[in-house]
């Protein structure tokens, strides 16, 4: 099956049916979004076990996770923005990237170099679409890394505007003896760590009405028990989010959250779910299923629109109405 294949089986919509990601200029800017019922916009029935080498690549999942790419409509709202998004290769970044840009920002994407397959591909996108999108691959665990690709966007973008502190490490293990110190430094790391480097390289650059979004979770409050070393960062993340947002409130700069329940995105099939686990996936929410990083999008745009300015420090959730947070 072929990517678009795939992501074409994800869409029930007769709007969306059939759209190809080389049609999703025209459909991107123009029309009305089809109504749907959330239980059935998607599939609903569970995913097949698969496991890849991390990082993962979207491009190799079943079925691919959509992102927005033939279905998301931009009017304008970010406009000449500037926006660094990292993980913005796949995923949720992925889908904010395909936002922003649609919505007229201009936009640099960092990634783990072994991901440029994916990277390419959403660059081949939106640049097809006359975006601006400028990919910035390198490893965030390191901090000098973090600081010059402050920089880059920054040179290269002509300002920063809106930070997206996306990337994160996640390892499902059984038990706190099943963790290694390497794995809980890395989840530290580049869940963390990375979060406040950027962040810290960044507020110099900002000017008043910029925003900067952290990619919190459920386990930020209601952690998996497998995941005790993720969800420690998570936590971690919405709190320094709340924090942040009263310190530079004095700038202008807002500071928000979002925190996303099970959505199908590569971090899942590189070790996020326990082996044998991935039928389960998503299957306990009250719509019963998995979301897509599409579903996410606007809730993206939205704290990166200046129209929502008295909106800082705080957390919006997409979880299938599990009511997490
Ligand atoms: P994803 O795999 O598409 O995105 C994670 C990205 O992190 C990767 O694409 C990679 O580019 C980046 N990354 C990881 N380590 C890196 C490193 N050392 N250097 C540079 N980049 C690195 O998966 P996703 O689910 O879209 O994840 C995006 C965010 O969403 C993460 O913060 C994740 O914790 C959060 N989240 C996901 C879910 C979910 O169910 N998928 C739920 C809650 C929160
Ligand atoms: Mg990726």
């Amino acid at each position: 099956m072929t990517d678009q294949t795939n992501r074409r089986d994800l869409f029930k919509g007769a709007a969306a049916a059939g759209v190809t990601a080389a049609a999703a200029p025209a459909l991107a800017q123009a029309g009305t979004v089809p109504v749907s019922d959330p239980k059935t916009k998607y599939p609903s029935q569970p995913f097949a076990e698969q496991r890849q080498k991390w990082p993962a690549l979207q491009r190799e999942m079943k079925p691919v996770p959509d992102c927005g790419e033939a279905s998301y409509r931009g009017s304008g709202r970010l406009a000449g923005r500037k926006a660094l998004v990292t993980g913005g290769d796949s995923g949720i970044g992925r889908a904010a990237v395909i936002a922003f840009a649609r919505e007229g920002a201009d936009v640099a994407i960092n990634y783990y170099p072994t991901e440029e397959p994916d990277a390419q591909d959403v660059a081949r996108l939106l640049r097809g679409e006359g975006r601006k999108v400028v990919l910035i691959p390198g490893d965030l665990t390191d901090e000098k890394f973090c600081r010059d690709l402050i920089g880059r966007a920054n040179r290269e973008l002509g300002g920063l505007d809106i930070l997206v502190n996306n990337a994160a490490y996640q390892q499902s293990k059984a038990s706190i003896m099943e963790i290694s110190a390497e794995q809980f430094d890395r989840t530290m790391k580049t869940n963390l760590y990375a979060m406040f480097h950027l962040t810290k390289a960044a507020i110099p650059l900002m000017k008043p009405g910029a925003a900067i979004i952290n990619t919190a979770s459920v386990n930020s409050v209601s952690p998996e028990k497998e995941l005790l070393d993720y969800a420690t960062t998570k936590a971690g993340i919405l709190i320094f989010t709340k924090a942040l947002a009263k310190q530079i409130a004095s700038k202008g700069i807002r500071v928000n959250a979002v925190a996303p329940g099970p959505i199908w995105t590569p971090l899942q099939v590189a070790g996020g779910q326990l082996p044998g686990e991935m039928d389960k996936f998503g299957q306990d929410t009250p719509l019963g299923r998995a979301g897509q990083p599409a579903e996410l999008a606007g809730l993206y745009v939205s704290l990166a629109d200046p129209t929502n300015s008295f909106t800082t420090g705080s957390a919006f959730g997409a979880n299938g109405g599990t009511g997490a947070i």
